[in-house]
């Protein structure tokens, strides 16, 4: 640490990694984006996103603004324009002559499949926007989306799109409590859901939810719109409940889109939770489009004609929202969308997915990364893997060797992986590779985009030196920026605007290297403080996960009285080790040698105080840890607020784990 600098540090930089991955020549040969883009956007940022506008999206009317910030901390982009997003991601790839090409390819739990081409997706969706239209919702309404990962989830949120009616999607896993909240905050009008949807071989329920949460009472909702997918038994309401197979499937297959304004609502949509009480993010039409349109073709280096692409996500999480409804079919993808777990009906099913698809780009998430290591790398090893040639990664920090075992075992060590930083107030991608120009660094997001301008600020505000960490800011409004916080103006201002004035504040600690690039570091909520270091949990977490028998990591800081905070690890080992293990009676052993472990790959001050091994982490829904949780667990507490926790019986697990 230099001297100069040690006083406002906010974040060591401990973890050093060398290893880097140039792009192979025939693919940065070929590749969308070239380096030149960075020139483009540097020289006037505001014209490169006005191309991207006008170059990946059709307008009804063009538009003569480019960016109005003048009501910050609230943007408005191509503010005159006028343009709809069904018609964007639908219509004009049929009217171009693309109408034959599979727009979804659909593969249910069951084993079931679908096929959709782009014709097929125009009428579903003209059909549901005039069943919409007929159930009352207008323009300017909004409409709640709860649905298993099925087309229909898709086809509702264009529907929505195509009438200008903001959807608020609701992750199927969610509970009746939440989904009353939801439609509550949102005045959701209309609820689309079905009789249930297929989960680790059984048929899931999730209109019963739906009755429950408008029972609690106070919604405005006057209809719910139900999909037939498992064929349960289904009790509907007389004048409020309707079939989709009676409503859209004979609805008419002729409707015009409505061209709104670019700054009208497209959809409302909750975070994960992971640090607290979820936010209801908003996003309009024009900018969201734009930036995610761009991302796919510069981060995914998407060849519509060409490409089978793949994100993981389901459209319960803004990943779903951008890059499996919006970002790909913009682009005229062609896209696989799985409905199940994936471990049904064995863990080896998204490679059998890849194989049978020909899947060309996968976007994931390090939690499945990390599960799939856990796993075994046998299982993907039974597959041909060999049409992939691009992976992404989405979520959370993903562990440097994690990134390895991805590129290497799932990409043929031949794939570019881009590890792409971004959230849910963010709309689209911010800081990631390109995947034919950047030297990739394994665990490292890198580079802001063109067109993007971010920086890691020290305590003080002022930019830390490179080699130095602190807090991921963003400096320049960009066009998926959110809006705001749904009827909570006061609360956006105060979130993201208050902690450093005229920047937007992510809530993420970041470092720069040596030569400029970023790497992201977790929740500043979680750094911990030991004797006066201040750590992020990301790098130990790493250092753990680089050891040959772990599969993944939590570290937490709890009281200590000696260092103020200690540093406590909970690990999952990978399946080789466990058995090994069991066998020799080594498991005391692993403990001892994880923590000098530790201690070499990035120093004594980082060696845990005590490590637990456990099978299982606390997740949200959407895969990602929750520290919060894991720190009362490690203080001796009873762990809080556990309703955005995947799997609840986790913490008892792991807090029995803990006492004896
Ligand atoms: P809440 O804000 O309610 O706590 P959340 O932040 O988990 O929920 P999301 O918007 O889904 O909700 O997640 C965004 C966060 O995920 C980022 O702020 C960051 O912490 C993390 N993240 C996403 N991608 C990456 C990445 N590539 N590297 C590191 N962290 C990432
Ligand atoms: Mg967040």
């Amino acid at each position: 640490m230099s001297q100069e600098h040690a006083g406002t540090e906010s974040l060591e930089n401990l973890l050093h990694e060398t290893r880097s991955f140039p792009p192979p020549a025939d693919f940065a040969a070929r590749a969308n984006v070239t380096a030149s883009a960075y020139e483009d956007a540097a020289r006037d940022r505001e014209q490169f996103w006005a191309r991207q506008a006008r170059e990946l999206l059709s307008w009804s009317t063009d538009f003569t603004e480019v960016l109005d910030f003048s009501g910050a901390p609230v943007a408005r982009w191509f503010g005159d324009g006028r343009l709809n997003a069904a018609y964007n991601a639908v219509d004009r790839h049929v009217e171009a002559g693309h109408g034959e090409r599979v727009a979804i390819h659909f593969e249910g739990e069951p084993g079931d499949t679908r096929t959709i081409t782009y014709a097929d997706l125009k009428d579903e969706v003209s059909r549901a926007a005039n069943a919409l239209t007929d159930l009352g919702v207008r323009t300017g309404d909004r409409v709640a989306i709860y649905l298993p990962l099925v087309p229909e989830a898709v086809i509702a949120m264009l529907a929505c799109a195509r009438v200008g009616a903001a959807h608020s999607v609701v992750f199927g896993g969610f509970s009746a409590e939440a989904l009353h909240a939801r439609i509550i905050d949102a005045e959701a009008r209309v609820v689309v859901t079905a009789d249930g949807g297929y989960r680790r071989g059984k048929a899931m329920a999730l209109k019963p939810a739906v009755d429950e949460a408008i029972a609690k009472g106070g919604t405005p909702v006057e209809h719910v719109l139900v999909v037939r997918r498992t064929g349960q038994d289904t009790a509907m309401t007389d004048g409020r409940d309707v079939w989709w197979d009676d409503t859209v499937a004979t609805a008419s297959a002729e409707h015009e889109p409505v061209a709104v304004d670019a700054e009208n609502p497209l959809f409302i949509l909750y975070t994960s939770g992971t640090t607290g009480k979820p936010k209801g993010i908003m996003h309009t039409t024009g900018g969201f489009l734009t930036q995610t349109a761009y991302t796919v073709r510069a981060v995914f280096d998407l060849k519509p004609e060409t490409d089978v692409y793949w994100c993981t996500a389901d459209v319960g999480w803004v990943t779903g929202h951008s890059y499996v409804t919006y970002g790909p079919l913009v682009n005229g993808a062609t896209q696989v969308l799985y409905e199940g777990t994936p471990d049904t009906p064995d863990k080896d099913r998204w490679w059998q997915i890849v194989a049978k698809y020909g899947v060309t780009i996968l976007y994931t998430a390090p939690t499945a990364i990390r599960t799939a290591m856990k796993w075994g790398e046998e299982l993907p090893g039974r597959h041909d893997l060999s049409s992939l040639r691009l992976l992404g990664s989405v979520g959370e920090p993903i562990n440097p060797e994690a990134w390895m075992w991805y590129r290497r075992v799932i990409g043929g060590d031949r794939a570019p992986v881009v590890d792409t930083w971004w959230q849910t107030e963010t709309g689209a991608i911010m800081i990631s590779p390109l995947p034919g120009v950047t030297a990739a660094k394994p665990g490292s997001a890198q580079t802001p985009l063109p067109g993007i301008s971010a920086d890691v600020l020290d305590e003080a505000g002022q930019p830390v030196p490179d080699g130095h960490g602190g807090y991921l800011v963003l400096t320049e409004p960009w066009p998926a920026m959110l809006r705001g916080i749904w009827g909570d103006p006061q609360r956006y201002q105060d979130t993201y605007w208050s902690r450093f004035p005229g920047k937007y504040f992510a809530g993420d600690g970041a470092k720069k290297d040596e030569d400029g690039d970023v790497w992201l570091l977790g929740r500043v909520d979680d750094v911990m403080n030991i004797s006066g270091h201040r750590l992020s949990t990301t790098e130990i977490e790493s250092a753990l996960v680089s050891h040959p028998v772990v599969a993944e990591a939590a570290v937490v800081g709890a009281k200590d009285d000696t260092t103020g905070q200690a540093v406590v690890a909970f690990v999952i080992l990978r399946a080789e080790a466990v058995e090994r293990a069991d066998e020799e009676g080594e498991g005391a052993d692993v403990v001892a040698e994880l923590r000098n472990h530790v201690a070499k790959e990035i120093g004594p001050i980082a060696k845990p105080r005590s490590i637990l091994v456990v099978a299982e982490l606390p997740k949200t829904r959407s895969g990602k840890i929750m520290r919060r949780l894991l720190r009362d667990v490690a203080e001796g507490r009873p762990a809080g607020d556990v309703t955005t926790l995947a799997d609840s019986s986790v913490m008892e697990q792991i807090s029995t784990g803990m006492s004896g």
